[in-house]
């Protein structure tokens, strides 16, 4: 790993807290995170890397007051092997061979960490569960800008997504729906999947994604999703689908 020490502490120097994620979840690991993880914490820092200022947390909830991270990743400017990994006893820090879109121009890398045993626990005061959760995929989905389409939150717990002049989504927890919009019709559903939490974001990832196909066959009551991913890697070709085939295209630019 050759990681530029000096441009990174520069960079968390130069990062506010109004940058990064503001939901429940977020705001507690930024509170705790230092102390939960002590050598951590000390060995970022030794890096030029900030414990309180991830550029992704990946929370899951186990029961009302306490959030698991199975993971927080960082930016870090330099270069670095992706077989890197390095044990530390409270945590694993590796290389991140997944991570959203950073938007970085400049020579760049995410590292992330995963908390091993107890510590990866956090207490954690919340109350309007659903709420936090849809907050925190909400601001996940506006900081990638691969994604297509338009979002909004509306009510308390639900993303409404228009992805395209066709097609609408829908999202709660536990939850993502399809619709296809027909001029004078009103919204027909097509399919709908209870997604856990932490595939969530993935599966919108494979919906929305700007040049992603996803092909569903509906003959009469099923639906059943046979691709979603990248449109060079899909077998179906539009033309060659029939009618009770749909075609969704998140659609570039
Ligand atoms: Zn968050």
């Amino acid at each position: 790993m050759e990681i530029d020490v000096q441009k990174t502490r520069q960079y968390y120097q130069f990062l506010k807290k109004e940058d990064l994620c503001s939901c429940d979840y977020c705001m507690n690991f930024y509170q705790k995170a230092k102390s939960a993880f002590p050598e951590t914490a000390k060995w970022l820092d030794s890096h030029g890397i900030d414990i309180e200022k991830p550029f992704e947390t990946l929370p899951i909830e186990v029961d009302r007051n306490h959030v698991e991270y199975i993971s927080a990743q960082y930016i870090a400017f330099g270069a670095c092997e992706e077989s890197f990994e390095l044990d530390i006893g409270e945590s694993r820090i590796s290389f991140a061979h997944s991570h959203p879109d950073t938007g970085i121009e400049e020579q760049h890398f995410v590292l992330e960490f995963f908390p091993q045993g107890m510590q990866s626990s956090l207490n954690f005061m919340g109350s309007q569960d659903d709420e936090v959760f849809i907050r925190h995929l909400y601001n996940q989905m506006k900081s990638n800008s691969k994604l297509g389409g338009s979002f909004e939150i509306v009510g308390s717990s639900c993303i409404f997504w228009k992805l395209s002049e066709q097609y609408q989504v829908t999202i709660e927890r536990e939850y993502l729906g399809v619709d296809r919009i027909s001029g004078k019709f009103p919204p027909r559903n097509l399919i709908h999947w209870h997604p856990e939490d932490e595939d969530m974001y993935q599966k919108i990832c494979n919906l929305g994604t700007k040049g992603n196909v996803t092909v569903i066959y509906k003959p009469f009551d099923l639906s059943l999703m046979l691709y979603s991913g990248p449109r060079d890697q899909c077998k179906y070709r539009r033309k060659w689908l029939g009618g009770r085939f749909y075609y969704l295209y998140a659609e570039e630019g």
